[in-house]
């Protein structure tokens, strides 16, 4: 077996990693280029949740590439020194009924996985009710310096209205975006 940056991870395989950074970009597995903070941490908030998490169909939801990122915690330099691992992803958590059916997060629950998150370990947490299929999350680590730890960032990001068939999305704080929650998900459940 080749050298494993994350053994003994419990819920995640690597092939679950594999993303386009954009459209038209190949697929790159970034498992190897996640800062392992991030891996465990994600494993601690599944085991924490009982549930599914997936990591969102998106392009650039892992790993990203190019000058116009740098600032992003999803930016991945393996050649620069010391090399910049991919310290943040996107993810839906998600809840299965007995019947096996799939759906995404009610607002309570959101509520309580972004607090789950901050247990976990991330620092950086965006709340995305609109996401598709499934609202998500942008869990993140910032790193401090020895001086000065990282404080914990939360925000949200919902869709707007600019025209009758024109969305757009805009930031808002992590209340407002749980405002625009669903307060139930799509099976009708309170989770
Ligand atoms: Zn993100």
């Amino acid at each position: 077996m080749p050298f494993d940056r994350h053994p003994g991870i419990r819920y995640f395989k690597p092939e679950e990693f594999e993303r386009r950074t954009a459209r038209d970009a190949p697929l790159v597995n970034w498992w190897q280029f996640l800062d392992p903070d991030v891996v465990y941490a994600l494993d601690k908030l599944r085991h924490t949740y009982g549930n599914p998490i997936i990591i969102s169909p998106a392009d650039g939801t892992i790993g990203r590439v190019g000058k116009e990122n740098f600032y992003s915690d999803h930016y991945c330099d393996v050649d620069s020194d010391p090399p910049r691992l991919v310290r943040a992803l996107d993810v839906m958590p998600i809840v299965i009924t007995q019947n096996e059916a799939r759906a995404g997060l009610a607002r309570e629950q959101a509520f309580r996985i972004s607090l789950a998150a901050i247990g976990a370990g991330f620092n950086a947490i965006g709340l995305y009710p609109h996401w598709k299929p499934y609202p998500g999350f942008h869990l993140g680590i910032r790193r401090g310096t020895v001086t000065m730890p990282a404080s914990t960032s939360l925000w949200g990001n919902v869709k707007t209205k600019i025209a009758q068939d024109i969305t757009s999305s805009e930031y808002v704080t992590a209340s407002d975006a749980l405002l625009a929650w669903q307060p139930k998900n799509k099976l009708g459940l309170e989770t």
